[in-house]
């Protein structure tokens, strides 16, 4: 292969608008001996994901296409996480290719996170071909969805290509395009090498296998190669493609996309966005773009009782080997014991970590309500970042208080523009900041609003009010100051440092008194009367009572079936990992997360 028979393209997609069908129908087309389903391969790793119905990234893949032109060409397809926790992500998976495919189903519209993930791809100077998907359904909106990528991302409505990834019309014609329009990579094959990290993924076999797209030189067995960021030094053990299995190869060249395989232990060693060169002839200069993932959200996590710290401490240690994003360190709280501070990208992020937690490793935890990071300046004018509501500061010891600000865009019918801007700037603290046309019936709406009101209880909320139509994007803007308290939560007269949170002084009330009702509907009856208290600024703002239970628990079925006094006792024990007693109350997980909803 020359490099001119080369191209290095991505899929930008709102998830269920047709990806995983147009792979499929590429590798029919090019005979890609994998028989099995794409689907089925997401299925083997990321099925907590997909249940959820988030795209998250499979596995790159070479094509060996036959063009009308009579040559062959080598077609990589590297894939994008679908979900915002992930933008840097996608953005280095963007920025290894020369071209992307901007798929849309026709029946659904574009979506917001396609349009932000279109900005990212231009950003990164990539060709772009506009795809509508779909056409064989009837209700396909052709004419309207051509309308709103013009308007959106500026394409004119002769530039898309129309297709149905189900039957097959026009993906030929796509593979096509992508050969006519988008430029083979270009890079000096004798330089030294210049390789960017695009993904690492850890084999227990095998250690950590590197994804990169070479841009400079080769790598081959045997090599010895240093990460730039870490100046970590490995020797390379095989190099491959993926076909879309891992099949080893001499050596990849300037412009093309494989593996490294090199006992690396962790992915932590092979940071996403690194640059990756010869341990002795090293290229001077890194690609742009690097930069280490910082966790946007915090919780608590404890092992359900306190005997399984050691074990959730090996799992999280584990799971750090695949996972380079996560990070924690130890945290005593006097009201759960010993447990870690765990940071995440965001909350699917934290999602996905607890249940595989759950899933893998077999261990149950408690999860405490997750929290951005908070910058505050002291009056002496040093600044902390808090990353923990607990050891947020007394009002009078600090000057100001920051939180993260992001800028979201909404993409609706304009049906329902009213409800959402009323719901965003009354409820979310948001700022409108414009409104534009896309397509016909369809805004783009423009907000600034707090990071953490958008993180919890907004897209239900914005999906409810639009009847299921909008869509969300986000980018994080920086630091802005807001005048913020913090709320203690006390349960029996006892702080609950762990079920402490930040919230904006105009809401301090309204939300203190949703959070001692939910949590006295959360944490059962005891024998004895339980007052469950709000405290801010040093005084009592909310209070909820749980009155005294009268009888026991198995008094119900006393001299009943014996069975079923087992499985009731079974029950038990197995909630019971679930709850921790503080002082003589014992609290249920979901007490924990009740402020998340409420927000
Ligand atoms: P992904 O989430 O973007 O990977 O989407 P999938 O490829 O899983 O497709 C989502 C759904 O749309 C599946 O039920 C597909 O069968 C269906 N689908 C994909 N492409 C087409 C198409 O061109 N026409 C029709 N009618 N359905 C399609």
């Amino acid at each position: 292969f020359g490099r001119d028979l080369i191209r290095n393209i991505s899929i930008i997609a709102h998830i269920d608008h047709g990806k995983t069908t147009l792979v499929d129908r590429f590798l029919d087309i090019t005979g890609t001996v994998e028989h099995r389903r794409m689907k089925d391969q997401f299925m083997d790793s990321m099925d907590i994901e997909r249940e959820r119905g988030i795209t998250i990234k499979s596995k790159p893949v070479k094509l060996n296409y036959t063009a009308r032109d009579g040559k062959t060409y080598e077609i990589n397809i590297i894939d994008t996480p679908g979900h915002v926790d992930f933008n840097y992500e996608v953005s280095r998976s963007l920025a290894a290719c020369e071209g992307a495919i901007l798929l849309v189903d026709a029946s659904q519209g574009v979506e917001a996170q396609t349009v932000g993930n279109t900005y990212l791809a231009i950003e990164n100077d990539l060709e772009l071909i506009p795809v509508l998907n779909k056409i064989d359904i009837p209700n396909a909106n052709i004419e309207e969805t051509l309308a709103e990528i013009v308007d959106l991302i500026g394409y004119k409505a002769e530039e898309c290509l129309l297709a149905s990834a189900k039957t097959g019309e026009g993906v030929v014609e796509i593979l096509e395009a992508v050969i006519e329009r988008i430029p083979p990579p270009s890079g000096d094959i004798l330089a030294p090498l210049k390789a960017l990290i695009f993904d690492a993924v850890y084999d227990k076999y095998r250690g950590v296998v590197v994804h990169v797209r070479v841009f400079e030189g080769s790598v081959r067995g045997g090599d010895r190669i240093m990460m730039m960021s870490s100046r970590e030094i490995f020797e390379v053990i095989e190099v491959g493609y993926f076909l879309p299995q891992m099949v080893p190869t001499d050596s990849i060249d300037a412009g093309e996309v494989g593996y490294i395989i090199a006992v690396i232990k962790e992915v932590a060693s092979a940071k996403i966005g690194d640059t990756i060169t010869g341990a002795t002839n090293s290229t001077p200069e890194a690609l742009p773009g690097y930069r280490v993932a910082k966790p946007m959200v915090y919780a608590g996590m404890f092992p359900g009782m306190p005997e399984y710290y050691e074990e959730l401490r090996k799992a999280l240690d584990k799971f750090k080997l695949n996972d380079a994003a996560l990070v924690f360190e130890p945290e005593s709280s006097p009201a759960l014991g010993f447990g870690f501070r765990v940071g995440f990208l965001g909350l699917l992020h934290m999602d996905v970590v607890r249940e595989r937690l759950e899933r893998e490793f077999e261990i149950t935890c408690i999860l405490t309500a997750p929290n951005v990071v908070y910058r505050v300046t002291m009056n002496d004018g040093t600044v902390r970042e808090i990353t923990n509501p607990a050891s947020f500061p007394e009002p009078g010891e600090f000057a100001k208080v920051e939180e993260p600000f992001v800028e979201l865009s909404i993409i609706t019918p304009s049906d329902y523009m009213g409800n959402l801007i009323g719901f965003i700037t009354t409820e979310k603290r948001g700022e409108f900041k414009a409104v534009e046309n896309a397509g016909k019936n369809r805004v783009v709406m423009k907000f600034v609003t707090p990071l953490s009101e958008i993180m919890f209880d907004f897209f239900d909320r914005m999906k409810a009010l639009s009847r299921g139509y909008a869509s969300m994007d986000y980018d994080i803007i920086g630091y802005r100051e807001s005048n913020l308290v913090k709320v203690t939560i006390l349960v029996n007269k006892e702080t609950v440092d762990s079920l402490s949170f930040i919230v904006h002084v105009d809401k301090e009330y309204a939300v203190a008194k949703k959070v001692v009702d939910k949590l006295s509907e959360l944490i059962p009856q005891h024998q004895f009367q339980i007052p469950i208290q709000a405290k801010a600024r040093g005084r009592i703002i909310a209070r909820s009572d749980i009155k005294a239970l009268r009888k026991d628990v198995l008094a119900k079925c006393y001299g009943g079936d014996v069975t079923r006094k087992m499985k009731l006792l079974e029950k038990q024990k197995e909630g019971k990992k679930r709850m921790r007693e503080i002082g003589q109350v014992t609290i249920p997980q979901n007490a924990f997360l009740a402020i998340l909803r409420i927000g």
